[in-house]
């Protein structure tokens, strides 16, 4: 019997870890253990990333969605609804985080989540659909 001069380690599948044989420098037994391993590699990269995102992040996307819950894009111009903040608190919103905020002609604030935007009352907050405020090169006449 004569040993195997091998110039490698013997070869694993890199996903399933089983024995490979044949051509040297194969890594996968099969295409399905290449797609699963490049998968999971993806996958923990994405969990790594979404580590490094800061809450507010995460703040916002729970904003929005539960804003669209509201339906707010139905209001047209000039349309408003007032909801309590305890509502609103009781879903998870947390309106200090926005995405952009415009100040109105009656020097009101308006906060924004995309293009739902609210003016902060003491027990309440005033919703409109307004994209014109999210946007960064607003200004008003
Ligand atoms: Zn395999």
């Amino acid at each position: 019997m004569s040993q195997q001069t091998a110039t490698t380690e013997k070869t694993q599948c890199r996903y399933c870890e089983k024995e490979l044989h044949g051509r040297t420098g194969k890594m996968f037994c099969n295409v399905d253990c290449k797609n699963n391993y490049n998968s999971r590699i993806r996958s923990v990269k994405r969990a790594e990333e979404n580590k490094l995102f800061p809450e507010v992040i995460k703040t916002i996307k729970n904003n929005y969605r539960i804003l669209l819950g509201y339906n707010l894009s139905r209001l047209t111009e000039n349309e408003y609804i007032t909801i309590n903040k305890d509502e609103l608190r009781s879903k998870g919103f947390d309106h200090r985080y926005c995405t952009g905020a415009s100040i109105d002609t009656e020097q009101k604030l308006w906060k924004c989540c995309f293009t739902f935007c609210w003016h902060e009352n003491e027990e309440s907050l005033t919703f409109t659909h307004a994209p014109h405020l999210n946007s960064k090169n607003h200004f008003h006449q």
